[in-house]
């Protein structure tokens, strides 16, 4: 007999829609799930990134979420943009941003535009939506700062107060 479990895609014979977080299916001997709302997506047992074949989104999973993986500033900018808001609707505050090693290069060009007025380039201590930025360290083996994004530090807010400096059109 076969053994089935040798033809699934590296994420098993299901996965949730990391779009719409629906349990989808694979489909038999390939590495494609299939989103009935969203279409295919397919698995990548090289780089172990799930690939949205529509929209060309990489995903990678750590422990159990799918951590999208940016390949242009805004996109990060974006998804930082949306975690601040959510911290503030729940009463906090961030104190800083702890971005992945990974994305230094991509976001370090966006940060030192972003203070190209200033006479002096602040490189030093770069900022995002006023936040001091930094990064973490360079991941060794299998780490979560391979997959996940950025980490926010938080206090707790000033209620009323919308505390971050948000230049999202320039
Ligand atoms: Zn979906």
């Amino acid at each position: 007999m076969m053994d089935l479990n040798l033809h699934y895609p590296i994420f098993g014979p299901d996965i949730h829609c990391p779009h719409c977080r629906q349990l989808i299916s694979a489909l038999t001997l390939t590495d494609t799930y299939l989103c009935p709302r969203h279409g295919a997506f397919e698995a990548d047992p090289k780089t172990k990134e799930l690939v949205h074949l529509q929209s060309g989104r990489h995903w990678k999973l750590w422990q159990k979420e799918w951590y999208r993986q940016h390949t242009h500033p805004d996109g990060i900018r974006f998804e930082i943009h949306e975690a601040l808001d959510r911290l503030y609707t729940e009463g906090y505050k961030a104190t800083k941003v702890v971005i992945a090693s990974r994305y230094r290069e991509l976001v370090s060009s966006y940060l030192e535009r972003n203070n190209s007025w200033q006479k002096k380039p602040d490189s030093q201590h770069p900022k995002l939506y006023g936040l001091p930025v930094e990064f973490s360290p360079d991941p060794i083996q299998e780490d979560c700062w391979q997959v996940i994004n950025f980490n926010l530090e938080k206090e707790e807010g000033i209620p009323g107060r919308y505390p971050y400096a948000f230049k999202f059109f320039e």
